[in-house]
């Protein structure tokens, strides 16, 4: 099957949701036919270099050898197989995989099928964790201003109603408690009043309180911001005091996105539960991963339930994990660290004239992830054609502009692309 034409593009407009679209106004789409390395190719025959690697995930671009043939060696024995009472070496291999490459104690896996599904696991985790302990009454989460985990009922109430995207649900939503978002730049100096709020609603809470959920170093959805390591491991430290869970949502800093394979490992800490999800399969399939300490899964397999109670239907299914394991093989073959650090350095490089601009409020760059914040947000039906017309794809959020390419973009793919974006920019201040 090629690109969609016409008749079916008319089809998906009524009939077809998109992430956070209308029904009445349904966005103007750019049928794309194949993708290939970094480019998105359009059936109009326009080649896009693709800045956003589809959401985090799509670290060693599109149709990659390496990856195909996993899935089609895989595919051959079977695509799918039920994991109660089954079992099989895509899902053994990985997860050995995971347990070596994370950072230290987490050692239980559990293989769930989305971002916001592992988030919801990380907190039944903990929630049944208590309760094994003896102690229900400790069933909220704590979480940051600003923070992003997903989608669904339970990732929502940890989510920061930033943006309005879930502030419809608050009324039915459970109620947890939220610390304000860590101020410490990345590279910036750290004081212990940064810390302070969190440390007193801790300190007033902890007897209710589950865990802390948060996304290390780089806060996504919620603002693009990336924020102190020393912040990171004194929340840890405090954690540890107040005997409150750490749970490090890595969904969109895992695998070498923010420069170090987990954002974690900027700050030398280890969580006590990590979800893993989007570029896990190098952006090939639906599959994500919380990863949890042996103390963790002995408690709450010694608990009064005798099993962590979740169990979904396409856990650990075979071939996405055939093909998450290729593609963390891949990151090890071509140095992924080699490879983010030519991106940051040509992010920083080719961003930096948006600075100038009177529309732009910050420009900053950590790993493969590069970020202009404008003052004003712009109006994606306006922009996205004119990215589009530049030869890149690059979609916009409120005032945030961002990329975060594949990690094998030539230099020279990557060049277009920050020149793109600057020229856009540019043109809006021209406007
Ligand atoms: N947590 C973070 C930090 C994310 O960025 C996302 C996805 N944007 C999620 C959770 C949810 O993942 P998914 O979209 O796969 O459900």
């Amino acid at each position: 099957m090629h690109g969609p034409d016409t008749e079916q593009l008319a089809f998906d407009s009524q009939h077809i949701w998109h992430p956070y679209s209308s029904m009445i106004n349904p966005p103007p789409m750019f049928p794309v036919e194949s993708a290939s390395g970094v480019r998105l190719r359009l059936t109009d025959g326009r080649e896009l270099i693709d800045g956003m690697a589809s959401w985090w995930s799509v670290v060693h671009g599109y149709n990659h050898p390496a990856l195909n043939q996993a899935a089609h060696e895989q595919i051959d024995r079977m695509s799918h197989v039920m994991f109660g009472g089954l079992t099989h070496s895509p899902a053994i291999e990985l997860s050995r995989k995971l347990v070596e490459m994370t950072p230290e104690g987490l050692e239980r896996v559990f293989l769930a099928d989305s971002g916001s599904v592992s988030v919801e696991v990380a907190l039944k985790m903990a929630i049944q964790y208590w309760h094994a302990r003896g102690k229900p009454e400790k069933h909220r989460m704590i979480s940051l201003r600003n923070g992003y985990h997903g989608d669904t009922f339970g990732a929502m109430s940890v989510c920061d109603p930033v943006n309005g995207m879930h502030e419809l649900f608050s009324g039915v939503l459970a109620q947890q408690l939220f610390a304000p978002r860590p101020e410490p730049p990345f590279d910036g100096g750290f004081a212990a009043t940064d810390i302070a709020e969190l440390e007193r609603l801790l300190d007033q809470h902890h007897g209710e309180l589950a865990a802390l959920i948060l996304e290390p170093i780089v806060q996504g959805a919620g603002g693009m911001r990336f924020y102190s390591p020393e912040w990171l491991r004194q929340a840890r430290a405090l954690c540890d005091q107040y005997k409150v869970l750490l749970i490090a949502d890595e969904i969109a800093t895992g695998f070498g996105r923010s420069g170090e394979l987990f954002a974690c490992n900027h700050a030398g800490i280890s969580p006590d539960i990590m979800c893993l999800g989007k570029a896990l399969t190098g952006g090939y399939m639906t599959l994500a991963a919380t990863l949890a300490t042996a103390e963790i899964a002995h408690t709450i397999s010694a608990g009064g339930a005798g099993c962590f109670m979740h169990g979904p239907t396409f856990m650990a299914n075979p071939l996405a994990c055939a093909v998450a394991l290729e593609s963390l093989n891949q990151l090890e073959q071509q140095d992924w660290h080699s490879q983010v650090q030519r991106i940051e350095s040509g992010l920083k490089q080719g961003l930096e004239p948006a600075r100038a601009l009177t529309s732009v409020a910050d420009v900053r760059v950590l790993g493969a992830i590069g970020v202009i914040e404008r003052h004003e947000p712009v109006s994606l039906a306006q922009v996205q054609p004119m990215f589009v017309d530049q030869g890149v794809w690059v979609r916009p959020f409120g005032r945030l502009v961002y990329v975060m390419p594949a990690y094998i973009m030539s230099d020279a793919d990557l060049t277009t692309l920050t020149t793109a974006m600057v020229a856009v920019m540019q043109e809006l201040d021209r406007l």
